[in-house]
């Protein structure tokens, strides 16, 4: 074959060949003596013979293209008149495609091979072609679309498909399409560029994941049907076991009491697995409810630190804290980073064998608080390092296998951290110590807390339904609740709840979702829509993670089981309490006094409510009117001064009765504001003076 690749020739109206340049006598394979001056059917082309008849037959300015097999080349002509309508004949280009045709053709055989859809757009956004895997995945759709002007969301059946890339733009997606078949598709879009950088339009690639995406979803129900299903179970074990060593079943001697700690111990370490294990399935499927709010980062370390000293201690590590006083307080949610960094400092003193010292540190990195928890424990080494959160890695040592664990803390760690828009990090060294770090957004200014009602500090006192379809965990919170003073009623089924709670008008309901009648959830919206129980508070139990939806449906609390009895108690006791005792807020950034002084009102009977600056205690009106308003006027964001005024220029809060404490002089210009205050009392005051100043103003009626 020889390397002539394009050529030339003429043809006169009358059809006589007046020109054939030699690339053009190869390709046709022609010599010019036998072709030139005579007429064009000489040329042995026939495909080639009938375009130019044709031509000459009607002549036109337009340019014609004929593509035909000749002795074994493809051979392309392109057929264009010579002059106005042809008057001076027709010329023909005549190219060689055989290589490019080729070449084309093993890539479509690749591109059709290949098992992912490939879809590929003009720059004017036509589908130039698409392979046979796309066919497969889109049907019909993608065979019509080749050679018009189609979006993606088009091609693939979508209406709206957010953060779709449409040609033009480079992305990675994931969609599910339902149409010719259900399908979980991965689809990137990416710009072609030829070597010089001009813009040829773009690719698209559908990877189909619907068999991965299902095996993730069965392996995650999976999980979490068989740990609810072990949960039931150890609910009773764990409730009985703990009466047993309480002393509930009479006395018991040091042997029993030996031996039943282990079992204790035991369930424990099994109700924790599970709830890893339970964590893990909701955060892979994305059912994780996040409370976030503005935290205060010394309270919460603070917090933690005080429920492992006494294990520190027990393991001989010492175990301290720095958190800078000017520190912004970050948005997350509370109970997620609690076990966050329950999870860092147990593993720090968990892995300081030799005893040591542990540091929990914070300070602020950018827009981020970052907190760090170091230790000077068996450190780790860096081919481990870089596997720590995957789950169910555990470093392989005689001394971590002594040590014992599931090796799912650090996975959990990392997804909860980055679900709240934080990353974790870790640095350490072989037989030295570890340090590990994570961040967490500071909070915007607009992010408000919305304080919780606390009730108070007493026994219980009146009846609470319980609702639960197995009647050995009634029976176990029945147990928990008469303990404490109040009167139980059960029912295990919707039915019976109805009619107990018509009948008993209870203080308050407990109620397990699952239920043998009936489904919980309808049952706590007819509680919570029916005028006679509406104002019943409902604190759901549940098995499943159904904390949003409880929360939806007007339910005033949510419990996991198994049931822990003194978060049980505390949330039944403040809620019984906090419905019918006379409700305080107590607004001030000093977290000691705030503490101590909600605390003294709770052990004197009232309920409270505590807001750490103006905002919060003006959330906190919002949600629920307090019976009296104890107000700090120096804090931040809003003072008590603006709160003052903002509470008595609306006409259902300005009857709220303001106990104003201040250490500081009075702001003069300000006074007038002040005299709105029902009254007045001085730091430092003792906590008699000041029961006795709320109990007056609260008997009185208040002012205002
Ligand atoms: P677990 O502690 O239950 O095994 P984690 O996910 O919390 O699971 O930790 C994974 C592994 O990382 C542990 O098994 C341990 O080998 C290692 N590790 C975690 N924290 C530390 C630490 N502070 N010091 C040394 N090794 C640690």
């Amino acid at each position: 074959m020889s390397i002539a690749s394009e050529g030339f020739a003429a043809v006169s109206p009358a059809g006589l060949v007046t020109l054939l340049s030699a690339p053009a006598q190869v390709l046709l394979d022609v010599s010019h003596d036998d072709v030139v001056g005579a007429d064009y059917t000489r040329l042995r082309a026939s495909e080639l013979i009938e375009a130019i008849g044709s031509r000459l037959a009607s002549p036109s300015d337009e340019t014609t293209s004929v593509c035909f097999a000749f002795e074994g080349r493809v051979l392309h002509c392109r057929i264009a008149g010579i002059g106005a309508q042809a008057a001076h004949g027709v010329a023909i280009v005549v190219r060689d495609d055989t290589l490019l045709l080729t070449q084309r053709e093993r890539s479509e055989a690749v591109l059709a091979g290949a098992g992912d859809g490939f879809v590929v757009f003009t720059t004017a956004c036509e589908v130039s072609y698409v392979n046979p895997a796309a066919i497969e995945l889109l049907g019909d759709r993608a065979t019509a679309a080749v050679g018009t002007k189609t979006t993606l969301s088009e091609l693939l059946g979508i209406e709206n498909a957010p953060l779709l890339g449409e040609p033009g733009a480079a992305c990675m997606t994931e969609v599910t399409i339902t149409d010719p078949a259900h399908r979980i598709l991965e689809v990137r879009t990416s710009p072609v560029i030829d070597p010089a950088g001009r813009d040829l339009g773009c690719v698209s690639t559908m990877h189909d994941v619907t068999a991965e995406r299902e095996a993730a979803i069965m392996k995650n129900e999976f999980v979490s049907m068989v740990s609810h299903e072990l949960r039931t179970p150890l609910t009773s074990i764990k409730g009985y076991v703990d009466l047993i060593v309480d002393g509930d079943a009479g006395e018991i001697n040091e042997t029993q009491r030996e031996f039943l700690e282990i079992v204790q111990e035991n369930s424990d370490r099994l109700v924790a697995l599970i709830n890893d294990m339970l964590d893990i399935s909701r955060i892979e499927s994305g059912r994780v409810h996040l409370r976030i709010e503005p935290l205060e980062v010394g309270d919460i370390i603070q917090g933690v630190a005080d429920t492992f000293r006494t294990y520190a201690a027990q393991s001989g590590v010492d175990l301290s804290q720095s958190v800078p006083r000017s520190l912004p307080r970050m948005a997350g949610d509370r109970d997620r980073v609690g076990q966050v960094l329950m999870n860092l400092v147990s593993n720090a003193v968990k892995y300081s064998p030799g005893g040591g010292s542990v540091t929990v540190e914070a300070h602020k990195r950018g827009g981020f608080v970052a907190i760090s928890v170091t230790d000077t424990g068996l450190g780790i080494s860096p081919e481990n390092l870089s596997q720590l959160f995957t789950k169910f890695f555990r470093v392989d040592s005689s001394l971590t296998r002594e040590i014992g664990g599931s090796g799912l803390g650090l996975s959990i760690v990392k997804s909860v951290v980055e679900l709240m828009g934080g990353t974790v990090s870790v640095t350490s060294q072989e037989g030295e110590g570890s340090t590990f770090t994570f961040t967490v957004p500071v909070a915007p200014a607009d992010l408000v807390r919305t304080p919780r009602v606390e009730g108070p500090l007493r026994e219980g006192t009146g009846t609470v339904l319980v609702v639960d379809h197995d009647p050995e965990i009634a029976d176990l919170i029945e147990t928990y609740l008469v303990r404490r003073g109040y009167t139980v009623v059960k029912a295990t089924s919707g039915e019976q709840a109805r009619a107990l709670a018509l009948e008993h008008r209870p203080r308050l309901i407990t109620l397990d979702v699952m239920l043998d009648d009936a489904d919980g959830f309808d049952l706590l919206q007819e509680l919570t829509d029916d005028p006679e129980t509406a104002d019943i508070p409902v604190v759901v139990l549940s098995v499943v993670c159904d904390e949003g939806r409880s929360l939806r449906l007007g339910a005033a609390d949510y419990l996991e089981k198994p049931i822990d009895q003194g978060r049980l108690l505390s949330v039944v006791d403040g809620l019984v309490g906090a419905k019918d005792s006379p409700l305080v807020l107590v607004a001030d950034d000093d977290r000691h006094i705030l503490d101590a002084l909600s605390r003294t009102l709770r052990r004197k009977g009232f309920s409270v409510v505590g807001a750490h600056d103006g905002c919060e205690a003006l959330a906190a009106v919002g949600v629920r009117k307090p019976d009296l308003m104890l107000l700090d006027l120096k804090m931040p964001r809003v003072d008590g001064y603006q709160v003052i005024q903002e509470i008595k220029s609306h006409d259902d809060t300005k009857d709220i009765p303001i106990v104003v404490m201040t250490a500081h002089r009075i702001d003069s210009k300000r006074i007038d504001i002040l005299k709105l205050a029902s009254e007045h009392v001085c730091k430092p005051f003792s906590a008699e003076e000041l029961i006795e100043r709320i109990e007056e103003v609260l008997g009185g009626g208040g002012t205002g």
